[in-house]
């Protein structure tokens, strides 16, 4: 590997996440959600680390294989349930559960001569309007599954569209709406996600479903991370490779976007939109070189960004420059970019490294 760039990987601030999630949910049971990738840390590295979650939530049966091919043992469940009836026989074969959520897949389930035991999530729409049947026909899809022979655990599952917003009543609508949908069956119910575990303890129920949080991003918005004591995963990293000193009124980079207000040194950090970093950060965006914010100046290219050095005395390339991670929140660049922390954590593309490290290595 030549290219500087890194993406480091904290298992201690993985495991210390998932504490987190444990001491606000102590009565739950958690699903730690892994799909894309393991928010882009890399699926079997994550579910290793977190071997004390109770269970892995995933998005396609491929993710749960490679996790059994992995000896991965933990409960799977696929949150989108089966797209094609040919899924059933490997999610008996591999004890995968599956949420079901429309009347598609419960024909199919109907139909089908299953080979062995298999677990099901009822998903409603508890108001989020994306997947789910709704709450008055949960008695009905409720006995039509038990009907089906070979399902031995029937859970029921809803999701949260504005857990996020913790002023904003809708989501006691929702878990309102879930409660009385769920409460005449004695059967385990599911609704928190990050943002339900930490800002709206009446979500929590059996089993909470934690993403983002155990990657140590803020589930509820402008909350930093650290007052609901999670630590960043993630430390995207790479180098100065250049610092060039350019005159008053010179143009950098492409368009020529920033202009020079006055001679000033420039850098140049290896890493760009063609290895996940948002081409819409704007200038002024922060970067830590050598430990020390400065901002980004001019266009986002493929492979490289430029930033002001005037505020380091000495710039030297191969300096470390963080993109984020410690001391610089993924969120507070997400935000700079119009766009969201889980975007560009899932958005780290294939050609950086991941390297597990400890305790931020
Ligand atoms: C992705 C997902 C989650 C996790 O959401 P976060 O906001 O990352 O905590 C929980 N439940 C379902 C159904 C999901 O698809």
């Amino acid at each position: 590997m030549t290219r500087p760039l890194r993406a480091f990987i904290d298992l201690h601030a993985l495991r210390h996440n998932l504490d987190c999630v444990r001491r606000l949910s102590p009565d739950s049971k958690i699903m730690a959600i892994i799909k894309a990738d393991g928010y882009g840390h890399g699926l079997q590295r994550v579910a290793a680390a977190l071997h004390q979650a109770n269970a892995f939530g995933l998005a396609s049966l491929e993710e749960a294989l490679q996790l059994r091919e992995a000896g991965i043992a933990h409960p799977l469940c696929l949150l989108e349930g089966f797209f094609e009836p040919a899924e059933l026989p490997p999610l008996t074969r591999h004890r995968i559960a599956t949420v079901i959520h429309n009347e598609e897949q419960l024909q199919v389930l109907e139909q089908s001569r299953l080979a062995g035991s298999l677990d099901v999530w009822i998903k409603i729409d508890t108001g989020m309007h994306r997947i789910g049947f709704p709450p008055e026909r949960l008695a009905e899809v409720l006995n039509r599954v038990t009907a089906i022979g070979l399902i031995s655990r029937i859970g029921i599952m809803s999701h949260l569209a504005n857990a996020d917003d913790p002023a904003d009543a809708y989501t006691d609508t929702q878990i309102a709406a879930f409660q009385s949908a769920c409460d005449p069956f004695t059967k385990e119910c599911s609704l928190a996600n990050s943002a339900g575990i930490v800002a709206w303890p009446a979500s929590r129920l059996d089993w909470v479903r934690p993403g983002i949080m155990l990657y140590g991003a803020s589930p509820v918005h402008d909350r930093d991370p650290a007052t609901i004591g999670l630590q960043p995963v993630m430390r995207l990293e790479s180098r100065l490779i250049a610092a060039n000193r350019f005159r008053k009124g010179d143009a950098v980079g492409y368009q020529g976007a920033w202009v020079c207000p006055e001679d000033m040194p420039v850098g140049v950090v290896a890493c760009g939109y063609g290895d996940g970093y948002p081409r819409h950060a704007p200038t002024g965006t922060p970067v830590l070189i050598d430990g020390r914010r400065v901002p980004l100046i001019g266009r986002v290219s493929m492979d490289m960004i430029t930033v002001d050095l005037r505020d380091i005395p000495d710039p030297r390339v191969g300096a470390p420059a963080v993109l984020w991670g410690d001391g610089i929140a993924v969120a507070e660049i997400a935000d700079r970019a119009g766009t969201i922390a889980y975007e560009l954590l899932c958005g780290v593309t294939g050609r950086v490294p991941r390297i597990e490290v400890e305790h931020g290595g």
